[in-house]
C-alpha cells in the first residue's frame, strides 16, 4: 500500500514547554491504548513510555501502602508507578507520571491525592503527576493541547478497532497466537503511524485510516475457522478491571479457552458517556445555548466523523458485532437506572448487558474490583435484568489478586450460557465468513464449521503482507436459525 505523501511537517516542542527534556510515565490500562497514548506525547516530541508490566511486585510494593479499603485499580497502578522508580536508571527530575482524573460519581478521584501521599512517603514527592483535564483546557500541554485531545481520541477509536478485530479473530484462529501476532504488528504500525503523524489534522487521520485498512487485511489473512457453536460472552463492569488483563487475571482468555468468543465493551464507550453526561449537565443548569454546550456538540460531532472514518475499513469485518450508541445504551438502562438520577459506569454496564442480550448474546460477565460501587449496584440488578431478557445468565466477577479457582468458576458458567444458547429468545446475527449450521448437521461431520478455501488464505507467512485473499464481495450478514 502506498504510503501518504505530504508536506506537512510534525510539531515543535519549544525548549520553554513544561515537559520539555521530560519523560513521561504511562501506567498500563487496556491491552495497546497505553502504547498509543505514548505514541502521541512522541508525537509531540515528548519522550514517553508506559510503566513496566504488572507483576507480583506490583501488588507487593502497592500493598505496602494501602489498607484494602482502596480500590484494586488505585493498588495496581501506584505498584506500577513504583515499580518504575526501582528500574535502573529511573531518573527522578526528568520524570513525570500521567494519571488522569475526574470529580466524577466514585473513588476515581482520589487516586492523584493517594499516589502524591505514597510519593511523599518514599521521598519523590517532586515527581510531578500530570492529570490532563478539560477543566484547565488541557494546560499541561500548551500549544499541543488541541492536537492532543483530538490524536487522542483517534488513539482510543483505532486502539478500540484492533482489540475488536483480535477478539473476533482469535477464539478461531486455526494456528495458536497467528491473532495476537496479527493485533502486536499492527499495533507497533498503529503507535509508529501516530508518533510519525504530521500536524495537519487532515493529514493525519488518512494515515490513521491506512494503518487501520492494513491492520483490517492482517487479521482478514489469519487462517480461522468461524465457528458459530461458539458462544458468545459479552464482558461489562469497571473499565479498568475489565480492560486489563493483569487484574482481570486474563479472564477474557481463559473464557477462549474453554471456548467461547468475548464481546468486551472498549475505552470509547466511557468517552461517548462521559461526552452525554456533560451535555446532561449542561442542559439540567439551564445552559442549552452556551458557548459550552456548543463546544460539547462541536466536540461530539468532531469525534463522531473520526470515528466514522477509522472504522469504515472493519464495517463489513464487523457486520454482527455493531457497538451501541451512547443513547441506546442510556435508553436501555432506564427501567433500571434512570439517567437523570444516576450517573457512573453502573448505568453503562446495565444498559450495555441488555443491548448485547437483545443482540443474540449468550452470557454476560461484569467484571468489578472488590467493594468496588458500580459493580456492586449492577449485581443488585442483574436478576432483574435477566428476568426481563429471557434468562440471559448473568454473572458478576470481582478481583482482588486473590482469585481461587477462576477455570473451575468460568466453565461452570459457560455450561449455563451453553443450556441459555438453546433457548434464547434472540438470535445473533453473524457475517457471512461464520457458517451457522450446527457442529451436528449431515455434512458438517460434527467438525464445526469450515470456511470453503476460497475464502481464507491459509498459507500467509508473514502476517504483515497486505495480501486481502478475503472473498469480500460474497459477504453478507446472515440471521441465526
Ligand atoms: S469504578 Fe469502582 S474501582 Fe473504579 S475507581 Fe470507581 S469505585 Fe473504584
Amino acid at each position: 500500500m502506498l504510503r501518504l505523501k505530504h508536506s506537512h511537517t510534525r510539531p515543535k516542542l519549544e525548549a520553554s514547554h513544561p515537559l520539555a527534556g521530560k519523560r513521561v510515565y504511562i501506567p498500563v490500562m487496556a491491552e495497546g491504548m497505553s502504547e498509543v497514548m505514548a505514541a502521541i506525547f512522541r508525537s509531540m516530541r515528548i519522550e514517553a513510555g508506559i510503566t513496566p508490566p504488572s507483576n507480583k511486585r506490583t501488588l507487593e510494593l502497592g500493598g505496602k501502602f494501602t489498607s484494602g479499603d482502596e480500590c484494586y485499580p488505585a493498588k495496581i497502578t501506584v505498584g506500577d508507578f513504583l515499580r518504575a522508580i526501582e528500574q535502573p536508571g529511573f531518573d527522578p527530575k526528568r520524570a513525570v507520571f500521567l494519571l488522569p482524573t475526574t470529580d466524577g460519581p466514585c473513588r476515581f478521584g482520589q487516586y492523584v491525592p493517594f499516589l502524591k501521599r505514597v510519593l511523599r512517603e518514599i521521598g519523590y514527592a517532586d515527581i510531578p503527576i500530570l492529570s490532563p483535564t478539560d477543566k484547565n483546557g488541557y494546560s499541561d500541554f500548551g500549544d499541543g493541547a488541541t492536537r492532543f485531545v483530538r490524536t487522542g481520541w483517534r488513539a482510543v477509536v483505532a486502539s478500540d478497532t484492533l482489540r475488536r478485530a483480535l477478539l473476533k479473530t482469535r477464539p478461531y484462529e486455526t494456528t495458536p497466537g497467528t491473532a495476537d501476532g496479527a493485533f502486536q504488528l499492527s499495533l507497533d504500525d498503529l503507535c509508529e503511524t501516530i508518533e510519525s503523524s504530521c500536524a495537519n489534522a487532515a493529514c493525519q487521520l488518512q494515515a490513521l485510516v491506512e494503518c487501520i485498512t492494513r491492520a483490517r487485511d492482517r487479521f482478514r489473512n489469519v487462517p480461522a475457522h468461524y465457528d458459530a457453536q461458539f458462544p458468545l460472552i459479552g464482558v461489562v463492569g469497571e473499565i479498568f478491571c475489565r480492560l486489563n488483563s493483569f487484574s482481570n487475571e486474563d479472564l477474557i482468555r481463559r473464557l477462549e479457552k474453554q471456548g467461547a468468543e468475548i464481546s468486551l465493551s472498549h475505552v470509547g464507550e466511557w468517552v461517548g458517556y462521559s461526552n452525554e453526561v456533560e451535555s446532561q449537565r449542561l442542559h439540567l443548569s439551564r445552559q442549552i445555548f452556551s458557548l459550552e454546550m456548543l463546544s460539547e456538540k462541536l466536540r461530539s460531532h468532531v469525534q463522531h466523523k473520526d470515528e466514522h472514518d477509522l472504522i469504515a475499513p472493519f464495517v463489513e469485518d464487523f457486520e454482527g458485532y455493531e457497538e451501541p450508541e451512547v443513547h441506546e445504551v442510556i435508553r436501555l438502562a432506564e427501567p433500571y437506572l434512570p439517567a437523570r438520577g444516576v450517573i457512573g459506569e453502573m448505568l453503562v454496564s446495565v444498559g450495555t448487558a441488555a443491548y448485547l442480550a437483545k443482540h443474540g448474546a449468550d452470557g454476560i460477565i461484569d467484571i468489578s474490583p472488590f467493594t468496588c460501587m458500580n459493580g456492586i449496584v449492577s449485581e443488585a440488578i442483574y436478576p432483574k435484568l435477566s428476568q426481563d431478557l429471557g434468562g440471559i445468565p448473568i454473572r458478576s466477577f470481582y478481583f482482588d489478586g486473590t482469585q481461587s479457582d477462576l477455570d473451575r468458576d468460568l466453565g461452570i458458567y459457560l455450561e449455563l450460557a451453553r443450556g441459555y444458547r438453546e433457548r434464547k429468545p434472540y438470535p445473533r446475527r453473524y457475517p457471512s465468513y461464520f457458517n451457522p449450521r450446527p457442529a451436528t448437521e449431515p455434512g458438517n461431520a460434527g467438525q464445526g464449521s469450515a470456511l470453503p478455501p476460497k475464502d481464507r488464505a491459509h498459507d500467509i507467512p508473514e502476517y504483515a503482507t497486505p495480501s486481502v485473499a478475503w472473498a469480500a464481495d460474497s459477504r453478507q450478514v446472515i440471521e441465526e436459525s
